[in-house]
């Protein structure tokens, strides 16, 4: 067996979550991994989210 590492903590990876060390940083991992899909700026026509906040000094009277 090799000296797999958790690369969350870098703590010896444990069998049962390999790669992980424990359930909680496999549970961090995938965090980061969802937070980095949502994080890449996605260049979309469509504005389902928009990156700047409204301004109600545009507001048209
Ligand atoms: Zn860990």
């Amino acid at each position: 067996m090799t000296a797999a590492r958790c690369p969350i903590c870098r703590k010896p990876a444990e069998a049962a979550f390999t790669p992980f060390c424990s359930q909680r940083c496999a549970d961090v991992d995938l965090g980061r991994w969802f937070n980095e899909r949502y994080a890449i700026p996605v260049e979309d026509d469509e504005e389902e989210e928009a990156p700047e906040p409204r301004r109600p000094l545009l507001d048209d009277a």
